[in-house]
């Protein structure tokens, strides 16, 4: 296939916001693809030339792609270099500086999709003496043979700046569409959080069809999209909700890991999909010696202690293990236990249609159990008062609350969902009416007085991962200080968008944008109706969002969440609806 065919695709995608228009651009499209080259398009739509969980970006420095457009498009540095101050976007530029499709000459080779990938493939690898200019060579002979859209999308592939703004969900609805029937998209959407491998869910798709999507299943290696609660404002709720009974264990305040335990290896994921494996290699270690054994693939939160007393110590303090370097000083200084709390394959069985009480037994049955590698604390309570009691215990060993699990027969582990088989209570509940808020940073206003010339409030938005798109809930300027403001550039810039990000709404006008990428967690006063944000704009009242009042940073840089893993519109409704039930209450 040409590469020009696959980015007027791009650009069709990127000039809609509306959903449906996207599905349809995406299945006429699918229905033209060749099954083999399905994959690579897939990634590609995502700026990557393998699944999310893969770990290693195309990452090349803007200089040395300005360097690439400048030798094609024969354009002294100096002009590229005001454009792209200009825009903040190497895409643009080149789009802007390669004016239009060369002729063939005898230097000239066809674009196709295999020769992309081809060549990004060796910017990937390129490694030791002289790579930098050998990863810019190969992207200016692309580009050599590009027109103007083809060379906006590589230059944006290669910066990690691929964004066309049809999301997963977008593209799971078009394959459904497309290779099977819209009944099918459940089925289809369950191999996807399985493997969390879009382009492997495609290609068997368009391959085998159903019949193949029904073969996959859990596979050590392949990060499985993680179980997720819901939340109730009071124990009382969350016992009744469950029927009167459950199963209901500590909530530890760390980090979750997904271990996957292979023949020879093992591989630890983050709840959104990175490689944690060179952050806990004692970890990773003391799970295989435990497990008595081949494969398996279980869940629990690495929490750090403190190496004198053994308490648990918060968040922040495992947080410090994501540091680069200094690991093993690392591993010394903030020892870290597992707590183990489910297990989604073992020896050949996949456990995640097994009901939550024998996935424990499981564990149990298959783990050795010592200071480092833990189950999680869990009791079964039939009473309000005997939940209200673990709680108590939760909190006095240092937890941030608890997570009841349902027991009934139905209890499997429904990756990538958040419904009542798990509800979380935390202790935060009783302090304020609300959760804290993990939001994603797209704006940033400039400050006034000591904060001149500085970042000073940003704007805050959640995600709606019905329609893939985010909305503005609050401008956040109180909980920094000075050293974090000093930061922030190095934090955001990097996400700068010239214009509001294409799958954003917002009312407010920022000075910068930013795309959704960087989360912080925000605590605050009060939900509300607000006529200037536009999360949930009109689902509670007609041309009206939801808003947060009195929102302050807690201090926490969320990297273990990417953008749509943050509170969503629907988890804020709820939560308005749980504070006005709360009041209600108090009234
Ligand atoms: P939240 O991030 O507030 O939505 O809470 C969900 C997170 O709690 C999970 O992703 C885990 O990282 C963490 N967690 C801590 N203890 C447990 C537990 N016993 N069971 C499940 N999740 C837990």
């Amino acid at each position: 296939m040409d590469f020009a065919d696959i980015a007027i695709t791009f650009d069709k995608l990127e000039s809609t916001s509306a959903r449906l228009e996207m599905t349809d651009i995406l299945a006429e499209f699918f229905s033209r693809c060749p099954a083999k080259e399905l994959r690579s398009i897939i990634y590609l739509s995502q700026g990557k030339l393998h699944p999310d969980f893969y770990g290693v970006e195309l990452g090349m420095a803007d200089k040395l792609v300005l360097k690439a457009i400048s030798l094609t498009s024969g354009k002294p540095d100096a002009v590229v270099e005001e454009l792209w101050l200009k825009t903040g976007d190497p895409g643009q530029v080149a789009e802007q500086l390669i004016t239009k499709k060369k002729q063939m000459t005898l230097f000239s080779e066809p674009l196709t999709l295999d020769r992309v990938i081809k060549s990004l493939t060796l910017i990937e690898t390129a490694e030791g003496k002289d790579s930098q200019d050998r990863k810019m060579k190969h992207l200016a002979s692309l580009l050599h043979d590009s027109g103007p859209l083809e060379a906006r999308y590589l230059c944006r592939i290669v910066t990690g700046r691929m964004r066309v703004g049809a999301s997963t969900m977008t593209i799971l609805d078009a394959l459904a569409i497309t290779y099977a029937t819209k009944e099918s998209r459940p089925e289809i959407e369950r191999a996807f959080n399985v493997t969390c491998d879009l382009g492997l869910v495609a290609e068997t798709l368009a391959t085998d069809g159903m019949e193949g999507i029904s073969k996959i299943k859990v596979t050590v290696g392949d990060p499985v999209k993680v179980m997720l609660a819901e939340r109730l404002p009071s124990i009382a709720e969350v016992v009744e909700k469950m029927g009167g009974e459950c199963a209901i264990e500590y909530k530890y305040d760390g980090i979750r890991a997904q271990v996957h335990i292979g023949k020879d290896s093992v591989k630890i994921y983050s709840r959104r999909l990175e490689d944690l494996t060179p952050n806990f290699p004692d970890i990773a270690e003391a799970v295989k010696a435990h497990f008595k054994g081949t494969e398996a693939i279980i869940e629990g939160e690495c929490v750090a202690v403190d190496s004198e007393t053994g308490y648990m110590q918060s968040f922040q303090e495992v947080t410090h293990r994501r540091r680069k370097h200094g690991m093993s000083d690392a591993v010394k200084e903030i020892p870290v236990r597992i707590f183990m709390f489910d297990i989604l394959y073992v020896d050949g069985k996949d456990m995640t249609n097994v009901p939550y009480l024998q996935r424990r037994e499981a564990i149990k049955e298959w783990f050795d159990i010592s200071d480092n590698v833990q189950m999680s604390t869990m009791r079964i309570v039939h009473s309000v008062q005997e939940a209200e009691d673990f709680f108590e215990d939760a909190v006095n060993a240092r937890c941030e609350g608890v997570m009841a699990k349902s027991i009934a027969d139905t209890s499997i582990y429904r990756a990538g969902s958040r419904g009542f088989l798990w509800i979380k209570y935390k202790k935060d509940y009783q302090e304020s009416l609300t959760d804290s808020f993990d939001l994603t940073v797209v704006g940033a206003f400039y400050g006034m007085g000591k904060r001149a010339g500085k970042y000073g409030a940003l704007l805050m938005a959640t995600y709606d991962p019905e329609t893939g798109r985010y909305g503005t809930v609050c401008k956040l300027g109180t909980g920094f200080d000075d050293a974090f403001l000093d930061n922030l550039p190095n934090l955001l810039d990097m996400y700068k968008s010239p214009e509001i990000p294409q799958s954003l709404d917002a009312k407010m006008q920022p000075d910068v944008w930013f795309q959704p990428a960087v989360v912080l967690e925000v605590v605050a006063a009060e939900i509300t109706l607000s006529p200037n944000h536009t999360a949930g704009l009109g689902v509670l009242k007609e041309d009206t969002g939801i808003g947060i009042r009195f929102p302050r940073f807690t201090g926490r840089v969320r990297d273990d969440k990417g953008p749509d893993q943050c509170t969503t519109v629907q988890e804020i409704i709820e939560m308005y609806e749980m504070q006005s039930h709360d009041s209600d209450g108090l009234s």
